[in-house]
C-alpha cells in the first residue's frame, strides 16, 4: 500500500484538483490512500471565522461567505452542471458549520477552533473525491475522525496509537483507492480535534505506520526538499537522499516542507518518504530513507521568522541555575511556548520562542515577578546544518546577531 498526501498548495484551485487526477493516472493509484489538506489558504480563512466568533461577532457571516465563495468558484469550474449533487453536499457542510456556531455553548477557544477549522479538510476531500469519481478514478471517502483517535488537547492533539491502529486496520480497504482528511482526528467524546498546523503530513505518516505501507509520497510545489526554502534563499539545491535522522533535525529546526512529527513513525518502520513535485510528478524528487549520509552533503539553511527572544536576569544577581530554570520551563510549558533555542550564563538566561498560541504577554507578566525581563519581538532565527565558514558569513552579513550557538556542525543565530 502507498500513501499520498496532497497539501493546500496542490488543491488551491480547480486546476490543482484536475492535476491530481492527472498525477494519479500517470503514476498509478491501486492500493493507495490519499490524505488531503484544506484548499489553498482555507485554514487561515477559517481561523478568521474563529476570531470573529470570539471577538467580532458582526463579521462572522462575512468571513464564512468568503470561504464559501472561494470554494464555490472551484466547484463551478469542476462541475459545469449546476444541478450536480456536490453543490448541496458542500452547502450542507457550510450549514453544519453555521449550526455549530449558533448552538455552541463552550467558551473554550481551542475547542471551538478545532470544530471550525476542520471544515476545510471535510470540504476539500468531498470535492476532490467527487471530482475523481466523476473522472472515472473510483475512490472511497473516509471520515478520518472515525479512524484517528486523539486526546482532547485541542489544536495540538496527541494520538492514541492503540485505538487508531485498530480503527485503521479494520476500516481501510487496502485494495481500494481511499481518500481522507489530513490534520483531523477525534477525541473519546467524538469531538473533532486537530494535530497542529500543517499536520497533514503527519496524518499521512500515521496511516503509513498503521498500515505498514511501502512508502509515503507528499506532493509539493517544490521539486523536493531543497537545502533552503526557495522563498527566502536564492540558488537552492535539491537534496536527493536524506537519512531519517537528518530529516528529523531539518524538520525540527523548522524546514517547513515536512511537518516535524512526520518522520518518527516512518523511521520506526523504515518506510521511505518521498517528497515530489506535483508540477513535475515524474521527476525523482527527494527520498528520506535509510541511507548513511545526506546526498549531496551541502550546508542546509532554515529560517524561522517572527520569533521572540526573551532574556531574563535575576533581580538580585543570584545565579540562574536548576531551580530557576525549572521554574522558567514550567511557565514556558504552561504557556505552550515552542522553544527553539536556549542560552544561559551565570546570571542570565535567554530563550528564543515561537509565540504560536499568542500567550506572550501573560507569560512576560509572570516572569517579571521573579526576573528582570527584556523582550525582542519579530526576530529571525537561522539554523545552518553542515555549516562552513562561508555559509555562516552569508547569514551574518549586514545583520545584528542577538544570539549565536554552535553545536558540532549546526550553527544557530537569532538576528534582528
Ligand atoms: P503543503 O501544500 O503541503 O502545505 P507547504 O507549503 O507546507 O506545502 O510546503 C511547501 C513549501 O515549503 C514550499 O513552497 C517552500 O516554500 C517551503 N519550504 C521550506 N523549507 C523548504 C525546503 N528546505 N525545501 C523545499 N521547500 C521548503
Ligand atoms: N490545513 C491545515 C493547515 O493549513 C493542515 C495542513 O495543511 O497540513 O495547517
Ligand atoms: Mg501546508
Amino acid at each position: 500500500m502507498q500513501i499520498f498526501k496532497f497539501g493546500g498548495a496542490s488543491v488551491k484551485d480547480a486546476e490543482g484538483v484536475k492535476n491530481i487526477a492527472n498525477i494519479l493516472q500517470k503514476v498509478g493509484y491501486s492500493n493507495t490512500l490519499i490524505v488531503i489538506s484544506a484548499m489553498g489558504k482555507t485554514t487561515n480563512a477559517l481561523e478568521v471565522v474563529v476570531h470573529n466568533y470570539f471577538k467580532e461577532k458582526e463579521k462572522i457571516k462575512e468571513s464564512i461567505d468568503f470561504v464559501k465563495e472561494f470554494h464555490h468558484k472551484i466547484l463551478q469550474e469542476l462541475f459545469p452542471d449546476e444541478k450536480h449533487s456536490i453543490f448541496s453536499k458542500i452547502d450542507n457542510l457550510f450549514n453544519e458549520l453555521i449550526f455549530f456556531l449558533e448552538r455552541n455553548k463552550s467558551p473554550k477557544h481551542s475547542f471551538v477552533y478545532d470544530q471550525v477549522v476542520s471544515f476545510g479538510e471535510l470540504i476539500s476531500t468531498t470535492i476532490v473525491s467527487q471530482y475523481l469519481n466523476d473522472c472515472g478514478v473510483k475512490n472511497t471517502w473516509l471520515d478520518v475522525r472515525n479512524l484517528i483517535k486523539t486526546d482532547s488537547n485541542y489544536r495540538d492533539a496527541g494520538i492514541n496509537w492503540e485505538e487508531t491502529q485498530k480503527n485503521i486496520v479494520s476500516n481501510v480497504n487496502k485494495s481500494l483507492l481511499n481518500i481522507t482528511q489530513g490534520f483531523l482526528g477525534s477525541d473519546s467524546n467524538f469531538f473533532t480535534t486537530t494535530l497542529g498546523r500543517e499536520g497533514s503530513d503527519y496524518t499521512a505518516a500515521i496511516f503509513a505506520y498503521c498500515l505498514d505501507a511501502e512508502s509515503v509520497t507528499i506532493w509539493k510545489d517544490v521539486p523536493g526538499v531543497l537545502n533552503a526554502d526557495p522563498r527566502y534563499f536564492e540558488k537552492t539545491e535539491l537534496l536527493h537522499k536524506i537519512p531519517y535522522k537528518e530529516a528529523i533535525e531539518l524538520a525540527f529546526y523548522g524546514a517547513s516542507v515536512i511537518h516535524p512529527k512526520t518522520l518518527q513513525p516512518l523511521q520506526k518502520k523504515e518506510i521511505p518518504l518521498f517528497v515530489k513535485s506535483f508540477i513535475n510528478p515524474q521527476a525523482q524528487g527527494t527520498a528520506v530513507c535509510n541511507v548513511a549520509e545526506l546526498e549531496p552533503k551541502v550546508p542546509c539553511f532554515i529560517l524561522k521568522k517572527e520569533q521572540v527572544v526573551i532574556s531574563l536576569s535575576s533581580l538580585d544577581f543570584s545565579f540562574i541555575v536548576e531551580d530557576n530554570i525549572s521554574y522558567i520551563f514550567k511557565l514556558l510549558s504552561d504557556a505552550k511556548m515552542k522553544v527553539s533555542m536556549i542560552q544561559n550564563s551565570a546570571i542570565s538566561f535567554s530563550v528564543c520562542v515561537d509565540n504560536k498560541f499568542d500567550t506572550l504577554s501573560d507569560l512576560i507578566e509572570k516572569l517579571k515577578e521573579k526576573f528582570k525581563v527584556s523582550v525582542f519581538e519579530n526576530v529571525d532565527l537561522y539554523t545552518i546544518r553542515h555549516a562552513d565558514e562561508a555559509s555562516v558569513q552569508k547569514i551574518q552579513e549586514n545583520k545584528e546577531v542577538l544570539l549565536k550557538q554552535v553545536l558540532q556542525n549546526t550553527v544557530q543565530m537569532v538576528v534582528l
